[in-house]
């Protein structure tokens, strides 16, 4: 891990920070830690921090995170950051507000090694696996912006693949959860079927929800959508998806984008029934979003509507969700940043 980036102010723990801060009196730890998590301020607005160690902090600990676009839309009520990371490498981060939460999507790494084909990321590549710090920080500068309307739901659901990036996730999630006060009901970590991080995180000590992005119920289908089924095929990620319900007593979630005439059939419904409902799990369907290196189509309302019917009659709760930000690529399987930078950059040098 790229010591530059481990340095940032929201990788520290608070032993690391006792130590930064030796010499002080012992209550700057708990100050300083206060206005960077609970009140998400900037260093150099701890006035009540004395002005010459503000400084010294803001110089040894920077920012992960420099904004470099910020786009809204949905009337405001999305909004999608692209920011530099301090080694050049770009992510995304993107804020939703509904009537009744505010939920983050934060990304996990710079790319994403996953290669599914039908995801901007997966097509872009992978670049490097981020810092729990760049992790954190993604929500701090979210919730900054957020204001009153208080961030209540974290998913990891931007860039990346969480369960490939495990130690500095969880890390993220514990800091989310200890300091920034998000519940484990709150946190959502998305996978695409890693089925030893499964296992992990079955065994590990906060009970968060987990969704599984399984877009296929057989593992011929699979295997072409989601290329990591080959190594985990279906029947050893339901099997841990089992053991993630009766361990953690947390219902599995299923997310399913519907691609036109692919996986959008009556037959596919009933596969996913056939999974689905033994586990009790909850199906999101989404409409597959449009990205530019996948020719196939998101399928069309009625057909969405259709397949939702079929799985409520096999007795499967499913939600249609919506596809917030997809003119501003800031919908799920859109995350790209950093691509078109490095198509421009690669042409300038040549
Ligand atoms: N790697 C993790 C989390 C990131 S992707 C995972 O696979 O779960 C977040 C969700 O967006 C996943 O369910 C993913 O399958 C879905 N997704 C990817 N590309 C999409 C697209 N073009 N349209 C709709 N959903 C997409």
């Amino acid at each position: 891990m790229g010591s530059a980036a481990a340095q940032s102010r929201y990788d520290l723990d608070r032993d690391a920070f006792a130590k930064v801060l030796a010499g002080e009196p012992a209550y700057r730890v708990e100050q300083v830690w206060d206005g960077l998590y609970r009140q998400g301020r900037e260093l150099d607005q701890l006035t009540n921090v004395p002005k010459t160690l503000r400084h010294r902090l803001v110089s040894i600990l920077p920012t992960a995170l420099t904004e470099v676009t910020r786009t809204t839309a949905d009337d405001g009520q999305t909004i999608k950051w692209l920011w530099d990371l301090r080694d050049g490498h770009r992510i995304e981060t993107v804020l939703m507000h509904y009537p009744d939460r505010s939920t983050v999507c934060v990304s996990s790494q710079a790319g994403c090694a996953m290669a599914c084909g039908f995801c901007a990321t997966g097509q872009a590549g992978f670049d490097r696996h981020l810092t729990a710090g760049e992790i954190v920080e993604q929500v701090v500068r979210a919730r900054r912006e957020a204001g009153d309307r208080r961030v209540s739901n974290i998913v990891f659901m931007g860039m990346g693949e969480p369960l490939a990036n495990f130690g500095p996730m969880w890390s993220a999630v514990h800091r989310l959860h200890d300091d920034l006060g998000i519940g484990a009901r709150h946190l959502t970590v998305s996978t695409v079927g890693l089925v030893p991080g499964i296992k992990r995180l079955t065994a590990a000590d906060l009970p968060v929800n987990l969704a599984v992005s399984l877009h296929a119920a057989n593992d011929a289908l699979r295997n072409r959508l989601v290329p990591i089924n080959r190594r985990y095929p279906l029947d050893q990620l339901i099997t841990a998806c089992e053991d993630y319900t009766t361990v953690t007593r947390r219902r599995v979630s299923f997310e399913w984008a519907l691609i036109a005439d692919v996986n959008d059939r009556f037959s596919d419904a009933e596969e996913l029934a056939e999974i689905a409902r033994p586990l009790r799990a909850h199906v999101n369907l989404i409409p597959l979003n449009a990205t530019p290196g996948y020719p196939t189509e998101g399928s069309s309302r009625n057909r969405v509507m259709r397949f939702r019917d079929a799985l409520d009659e096999a007795g499967v709760n499913a939600t249609v969700r919506d596809t917030r930000g997809s003119d501003i690529d800031a919908a799920c399987g859109q995350l790209r940043a950093g691509h078109e930078a490095k198509v421009v950059l690669t042409e300038r040098a040549r």
